[in-house]
């Protein structure tokens, strides 16, 4: 009696492994977990108080349903400043966290028929929404670095390319797209007339790496670019579910008009505590991301002591991205191995549409960084030793 629609849907491939290192670790065994897609820090302090005062001030009913104004104003000022992007308080629009806002503007602007590209490896939301939205995933391959280029993003343009996804730091593989080809595939997209989600809610954790906005670089291209984006990952605030967007009049009205008759404005109290994320102190970003930079050196370092594994340098977000390939075993059998026998949880690269990888996130202690890299070593040693 389902829709095709929701039956075209697949099942997530991390989540068996996740579902069963949650299992492992609730009957009490040892896990070491590199799955997580959000920062093991807590919310700021002032973000925290702000939302229980929002409360206390009855800050309590519905807002305008794309985000109150004070809030799109702080958004527009974020995007000046930090972004470099001039976009007015009527070309913003808040939603229920960056994932709510990705599938309004893809389900906005996406039909059947159209073509969307999306570079390989990818955050596995993107080709689902892009399903959901009736259009056809039209998959790019990067470099050898996992870098878009716009060389392979040109071999893929058809006269049905309607998006490109454009996801700089990137999750899996932390990759950054160089700001040449960034002004290169801005011109494909305004030559060829499609429009580009910028997805960058990692754009603070480039250590030291330019990060370039798209949209920031003229009129033209600005029309084209939904620059999407959270306080999720920024203010360890991936609880809070608020997400932002800046992009054309036209397309935030058809955001809201979808947003309108399906979850309304997002909680009115989260948006207070993104309010201050935005315009109070910024120390903690700060800290976060020394202490993200430590622990990528670490475990890039370690990685590639490992034998059978090699892993190029993360430029950015919080996740490491190895080549398994040389366990001659596929990222699957890898990863459930792997937890089966080493009590260590990492999410298969097939998940990602990249066979070969596994992802580890960084998001986590140091000390469990380096109790998960012992065994993994470990593991491997014995397991290829065994075959
Ligand atoms: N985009 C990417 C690439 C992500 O990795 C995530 C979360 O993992 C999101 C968007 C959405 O984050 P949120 O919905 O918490 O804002």
């Amino acid at each position: 009696m389902l829709s095709q629609r929701v039956r075209n849907i697949a099942p997530s491939a991390t989540l068996s492994i996740d579902a069963k290192a949650k299992q492992l670790k609730k009957e009490g065994k040892d896990v070491v977990i590199f799955g997580a897609g959000e920062p093991d820090f807590n919310t700021p302090e002032n973000i925290k108080q702000a939302a229980k005062k929002a409360i206390d001030n009855n800050i309590t009913r519905y807002t305008p349903v794309g985000g109150m104004p004070e809030l799109k104003k702080a958004v527009a000022d974020k995007f000046s400043n930090f972004n470099k992007i001039n976009y007015d308080v009527s070309e913003i629009t808040i939603g229920c966290g960056g994932k709510h806002i990705l599938y309004n503007a893809m389900v906005s602007v996406l039909e059947k028929g159209d073509e969307a590209i999306l570079p390989v490896p990818y955050w596995v939301s993107f080709e689902e929404i892009i399903k959901i939205a009736e259009a056809k995933v039209v998959l790019c391959e990067t470099d050898e670095n996992f870098k878009l280029t716009a060389e392979k993003v040109e071999e893929k343009i058809t006269n049905k390319t309607k998006l490109l996804i454009l996801n700089s730091p990137n999750n899996p593989s932390g990759a950054i797209v160089e700001p040449s080809e960034i002004k290169k595939i801005a011109k494909l997209a305004v030559d060829n007339n499609f429009y580009v989600i910028s997805d960058e809610v990692y754009e603070y954790f480039t250590y030291g790496k330019e990060h370039l906005s798209m949209a920031s670089l003229d009129d033209e291209i600005k029309q084209l670019v939904i620059t999407c984006n959270s306080v999720s990952k920024t203010y360890a605030m991936t609880g809070w579910r608020i997400g932002y967007c800046g992009a054309s009049k036209e397309v935030i009205k058809g955001m809201e008009n979808l947003q309108s008759h399906s979850t309304s404005n997002p909680s009115n109290i989260a948006q207070m505590a993104a309010l201050e994320a935005l315009t109070g102190p910024q120390d903690s970003v700060k800290q976060m991301i020394k202490a993200f930079d430590e622990r990528r050196k670490f475990i890039h370092k370690r990685l590639n002591e490992i034998d059978g594994i090699s892993c190029i340098e993360p430029e950015g977000a919080f996740y490491a991205f190895p080549n398994i390939e040389g366990s001659g075993m596929d990222s699957m059998t890898f990863a459930s191995k792997l937890l089966d026998e080493a009590l260590v949880a990492v999410v298969p690269g097939a998940a990602f549409g990249k066979e070969g990888y596994i992802r580890l996130s960084y998001a986590t202690s140091m000390h469990e960084i380096e109790r998960g890299l012992d065994r993994i070593e470990k593991w491997l040693n014995q397991t290829t030793i065994k075959a």
